[in-house]
């Protein structure tokens, strides 16, 4: 066991045997309490069931679907021998794109589920062309249900040409990309190699999860501590609340809040109700600045070095991709934006390139309008003053969803900013 964490995205097209996967997985390592199994096995043998205990993992996640549970797979946890691995929500699942580029369930890789009985399906290639704009690290294929196929070799390299083909029109890098054959149903090439598949001799997927790449704790970017709230407690005074997204906070620092513009010295910071002398990258954090009242600052701001404060944007430039729009989007388009803890509404000022989603190349200057399932590089003028960072900077509040009639109608991250006054 290792305390290294990984959010894990788990991307695929629907009925591509994801949650099954992630039922497997928790399984596998043993994530699910021994209690609890064998309370199951009892219940199993009574009535006379094999595959029980899987089956049990399987019930479960079956079960909370069936209550409408927001989100079945997400936020699982379970632990390999490298890392501990916690699945961040879905594609698919109604708030995915908003929570995944929005800050806690930001994925560092993904594994992508392609069923061998059906190959790259609409969803496959819309998963990839997003984990490769929203900046996923590396991509392990799952090539799934290989059951199905008879452990055929040919099928699965038929598959694994087909995937490394749309890997490659969206320019991810396909020598990072583990395949591996696996049948998340019957357990092959999960936690043990399967004899059912003597043609490869891959990685096998705990395996490949435990050779991903460490990510980096951004400790080394300026604090950027996007506010969620702010309270007024007795004896103390004001406290604002939040995450801190990268960098470090330690009493006695001189903090700014953009864009609300006011800053002084941090005198305390509380951390799970106890009082600490400095906070990092993921923490939650209460803390109380010198001279900073209620009204001073509201949710939506972000918290960084005085002398390296947070950037406010009087316009930026973005590539967005539109997930779904009922009509087309036109410059003047003035949804809402969500980044970090902030919400705006922005205008669409223009539209600079259109992009090919299967080449990543221009497709056209300054085109019209563009719909569902373009990308774009747009410049957008915040109607409010709005903190975020060129994403290639910090990428953590460079990113941003764009929510109009109740849905989420695009996703992006910042290529620059130009800043106010
Ligand atoms: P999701 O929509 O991607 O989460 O897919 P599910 O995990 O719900 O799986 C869809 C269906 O495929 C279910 O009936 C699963 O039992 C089945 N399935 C998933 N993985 C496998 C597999 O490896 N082999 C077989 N035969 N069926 C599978």
């Amino acid at each position: 066991m290792s305390d290294q964490h990984q959010n894990l995205a788990i991307i695929g097209h629907v009925d591509h045997g994801k949650s099954t996967l992630v039922g497997r997985l928790l399984f596998e390592t043993g994530s699910v309490p021994e209690h609890v199994i064998e309370q199951h096995r009892e219940e199993a043998e009574e009535k006379g069931k094999g595959g029980f205990e899987f089956a049990y993992v399987m019930d479960n996640l079956a079960e909370e679907r069936e209550r409408g549970v927001t989100i079945d797979i997400a936020h699982q946890e379970f632990s390999t021998d490298e890392y501990e691995f916690t699945i961040v929500d879905c594609p698919g699942h109604r708030d995915f794109v908003k929570n995944m580029i929005t800050g806690a369930s930001q994925a560092d890789n993904a594994v992508l589920v392609v069923a061998a009985d059906d190959g790259v399906a609409p969803q496959t290639q819309e998963h990839v062309f997003l984990a490769r704009t929203l900046g996923i690290g590396e991509l392990i294929v799952g090539v799934n249900k290989m059951d199905l196929v008879d452990y055929g070799e040919t099928k699965y390299k038929e598959v694994k040409s087909e995937v490394t083909d749309l890997l490659n029109q969206v320019q991810f890098n396909t020598d990072d990309a583990e395949f591996i054959p696996i049948s998340a149903f019957e357990g092959d090439n999960i936690a043990e190699r399967s004899e059912n598949t003597e043609w490869y001799d891959g990685e096998i997927l705990i395996e490949a999860l435990n050779n991903l790449p460490e990510p980096e704790p951004p400790t080394d970017a300026p604090l950027r501590l996007p506010i969620q709230d702010v309270y007024t407690i007795s004896g103390i005074g004001t406290v604002p609340v939040g995450r801190i997204e990268t960098g470090i906070m330690n009493i006695g620092d001189n903090v700014s809040f953009q864009p609300s513009d006011v800053g002084g010295e941090v005198k305390t910071i509380e951390m799970h109700h106890e009082e600490v002398p400095k906070a990092e990258p993921g923490d939650n954090v209460g803390f109380n600045v010198r001279g900073i009242g209620k009204d001073d600052i509201r949710r939506g701001d972000v918290c960084g070095p005085a002398d390296d404060p947070p950037s406010v944007a009087e316009t930026f430039q973005a590539q967005i991709v539109v997930m779904q729009h009922p009509s087309v989007i036109t410059a003047g388009y003035t949804p809402v934006f969500h980044a970090h803890t902030a919400q705006v509404a922005c205008t669409i000022e223009s539209l600079d390139k259109k992009m090919d989603p299967s080449s990543g190349e221009v497709a056209e200057e300054n085109p019209d309008f563009i719909q569902t399932g373009d990308a774009a590089v747009v410049t957008v003028r915040p109607q409010k003053p709005l903190s975020i960072e060129p994403s290639s900077e910090i990428p953590e509040l460079g990113s941003f969803a764009v929510r109009d009639m109740g849905q989420t109608i695009a996703a992006g991250k910042v290529l620059s900013v130009e800043n106010r006054e």
